[in-house]
């Protein structure tokens, strides 16, 4: 075949939003070469980037050509490219640093390994699995061991790591082969995960209820049309939504089409992902956050090589390569979890859903217990359709909700709050426990200078662990021994301020002596599959007692559990950022929603000392619409989303004063550009200091009566950045929607 000499215009993953032009001797046809990945120079340096246009004719400035293409066919197909150009424009970020963010890392991968072989062959290593069953243990002690540490990785494990991080010799790992207890393999094999094998039960068969099949047909309608709609679902914890979007899905899969189905975390709510499997079976690849980059990438080949229909997932799973798209669910849409913060584009993965499903005449299935504000607001004015599960499925209420106003200042727990924790173990039944700050305390305070603990390269107190004894700092990592004096005075009258989960499950332990109690947060879940492993323990009523972190205020659906206390609800209300009443009412909400699932009714104990607090009393009243209304009121009044379209610029320096005049600089080009633009004096961020970078933000915003989309917003950021000079030591960032401001 004859080559021919094209030119091709490469987007790379670097933040300048610009096409480069190259050369290539090609006999591919051409059409075919857009959406691969290439190799080429770049600044002196060997980078990947993707082809996203062809030039027609030669260019007049000199070109040089490619190293080579990567891939055979295009990792991206039309409407992939489409979908991420728009969110480059809409988020402000360069069309290459999307296109990296849509691919799994393993394709983005170290440029040395690439040269040294094909990228494209991730190496597969030795992997170890069990042969099952297992025998009872008869053999050495360490061949014992080594069964229990089989069954504990029944999905297999590295030989490399078995040796390097669980101590086995090669030679027990032998023995055990001869023994048939487990056996090596070799071939690429696809990895999954425990999420993906474990066993599954027959999906549980039942008749949809009246407002159940409401929600089903109006969806349904839409599907059968091919048209674009946005649903939210506004249906209580166990009304039943899951059950409506395995019914939706049914019919998307009838008409042989596909489906994306958004989860804010998934090893957080296993037990959904297993409903899904259990009624689609092989259909479903589930993705989440802490698959190795291998298993990523493997995942994202199947879903390619369309061995799946339904991918779950995580933000991420936005970017899913699913060809012929019937359908997106976003559960819990609320979360801020959908949102990413770093690195650039700052997407929101509900807001791209919907321009997904626009861009593919589908529809969009929104769907929470506490529908986020602006969701609500979208349904009220008739841009979404509001569709309302209102009553929990079978016997089970919605739990009463009791504020306990504090008066026990020493004490964690008050006398009456203790008083019902006893009652509950007493009856045989669980109790969950949510303290959203992790660690032992929050900060130490020395009683006789007043000097607290804070760490010496962020502007925060560092929290003191008790298991490791340790000062740490929850921003930059930074850790010290902890000591029983004072570093200022050296006097050794120091007190624990602020209570975190560490301190909550001692106190309950001393207060509970016979009872297992389980702690679910940051630092007990390190490890991959902990998650799993703490709630499988509390599923089978191994403990009474969960305590933890908002971690444990999602989908979790315990039957056993009759009670739920808040420690302390005063540190989510008095958070001073515009969103952190509506984030506090979710998280109360969510976290009674664990309780009384089953046949028991559930109540949930609010620990607090602002118990006139307005949030609190739509909470204890089940308000939530009374709640939004109220809050959109304030909202409308400030000025803030969804009655605005807002920006972030966030400056951060190492040297203040140049973070400073480069914050103003900006500050004073975009007062200059729009008359409808409100910017905001550059100030502080509440935390100034983090890893010794300092921070400080810029606020602009328009009214989002005339500037529905943000384009005025945009267009105003945009030109006021091309007459900006940031010096070299000011990094510049911009966050559109921001979700917090502070
Ligand atoms: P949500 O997603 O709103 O929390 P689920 O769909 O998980 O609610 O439903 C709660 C429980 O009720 C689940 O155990 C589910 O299997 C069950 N369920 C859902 N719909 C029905 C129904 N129509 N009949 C009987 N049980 C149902
Ligand atoms: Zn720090």
């Amino acid at each position: 075949m004859e080559t021919v000499n094209i030119y091709i215009n490469v987007s790379f993953p670097i933040p300048i939003d610009k096409e480069f032009t190259y050369s290539i001797d090609t006999t591919v046809e051409t059409k075919t070469l857009i959406g691969s990945r290439v190799l080429a120079n770049f600044n002196r340096r060997k980078m990947i980037g993707v082809i996203t246009s062809l030039l027609k004719d030669k260019p007049d400035y000199r070109v040089i050509k490619i190293d080579r293409i990567i891939d055979p066919k295009p990792v991206f197909n039309e409407e992939m490219l489409l979908f991420c150009k728009w969110i480059s424009k809409y988020y402000l970020s360069s069309f290459g640093q999307v296109l990296k963010q849509a691919l799994p890392t393993a394709l983005y991968g170290k440029i040395d390994r690439f040269i040294e072989g094909n990228i494209n062959k991730i190496k597969y290593l030795n992997y170890i699995t069990p042969i099952l069953p297992l025998p009872e243990k008869i053999f050495s002690k360490r061949i014992n061991e080594f069964i229990d540490f089989l069954l504990e990785n029944t999905i297999g494990v590295s030989q490399k790591e078995i040796k390097e991080i669980y101590n086995f010799s090669d030679h027990i790992i032998s023995k055990a082969i001869s023994l048939g207890l487990c056996k090596k393999v070799k071939k690429e094999d696809i990895r999954l995960s425990t999420i993906m094998t474990e066993s599954i039960n027959d999906a549980v068969k039942f008749s949809l209820t009246e407002e159940q099949d409401h929600c089903v047909n109006e969806i349904e309608r839409s599907i059968d049309k091919n048209i674009f709609d946005t649903f939210l679902i506004y249906g209580l914890t166990g009304s039943g939504k899951t059950a409506v979007y395995i019914e939706a899905i049914k019919k998307v899969r009838e008409k042989k089409k596909t489906v994306i189905v958004l989860i804010p975390e998934i090893s957080l709510t296993p037990q959904t992902v297993k409903r899904f499997r259990e009624v689609f079976g092989d259909e479903v690849a589930v993705l989440h956050s802490r698959l190795s980059e291998g298993e990523k990438y493997d995942s994202w080949r199947g879903i390619k090589a369309n061995k799946y229909s339904i991918v779950i997932g995580p933000r991420s799973a936005i970017f899913a390569p699913l060809d012929n798209l019937g359908l997106i669910i976003v559960d819990e849409e609320h979360e801020s979890a959908y949102k990413q913060s770093d690195p650039s584009p700052r997407y929101n993965a509900r807001d791209m859903a919907i321009v997904r499903g626009k861009l593919n005449k589908i529809p969009i299935i929104l769907g929470s217990a506490t529908p986020s504000i602006d969701s609500f607001h979208n349904a009220s004015t008739g841009k979404y359709s509001l569709l309302e599960l209102t009553k929990r499925i079978g016997r089970a209420k919605l739990p009463e909700i009791v504020i306990v106003k504090r008066k026990q200042f020493y004490q964690i727990f008050e006398d009456s709050v203790i008083e019902s924790l006893r009652e509950e173990l007493d009856q045989g039944r669980q109790i969950i426990v949510l303290q959203n700050r992790r660690g032992y305390s929050t900060h130490l305070v020395c009683e006789s200078c007043g000097s607290v603990s804070t760490c010496p390269n962020c502007s925060v107190s560092l929290t003191y662990h008790l298991h490791s004894k340790q000062l740490i700092c929850h921003h930059c990592g930074y850790f010290e021994k902890a000591k029983d004096y004072c570093g200022i005075c050296g006097k050794s009258n120091i007190s624990f301020k602020g209570t975190g989960t560490e301190q909550v499950a001692f106190e309950l332990s001393k207060l509970f002596p016979d009872t297992k109690i389980l702690r679910m947060d940051q630092d007990s879940t390190r490890k991959k599959e902990s998650h799993f492993k703490i709630l499988r323990e509390f599923e089978n009523n191994k403990s009474s007692i969960l305590v933890g972190t908002q971690m444990i205020a999602k989908g979790l659906d315990f039957h056993n559990v009759s009670l739920v206390c808040i420690v302390n609800v005063d540190t989510e209300l008095i958070f001073p950022d515009y969103r952190s009443d509506e984030r506090a009412f979710q998280l109360i909400t969510q976290v009674s929603g664990r309780a009384g699932r089953g046949e028991i009714n559930g109540r949930v104990l609010v620990q607090t000392y602002s118990e006139s607090n307005h949030v609190l009393e739509y909470a204890r009243k089940h308000d939530y619409i009374g709640y939004i209304k109220n809050e959109l009121e304030n909202r409308e009044l400030a000025g803030y989303p969804p009655f605005a379209k807002m920006a972030k610029i966030m400056f951060s320096s190492k040297i203040y004063e140049d973070m400073k005049r480069s914050s103003l600089e900006l500050y004073k080009l975009l007062i200059d550009q729009n008359k409808k633009l409100i910017v905001y004096k550059p100030v502080d961020r509440m935390v100034l200091k983090v890893n010794n970078i300092y921070r400080m933000n810029v606020i602009a915003k328009t009214n989002s009566e005339y500037d529905g989309n943000g384009n005025i917003l945009r267009s105003a950021i945009k030109n006021a950045f091309r007459s900006f000079k940031v010096k070299s030591n000011v990094k510049v960032s911009i966050d559109i929607d921001p979700l917090e401001v502070i």
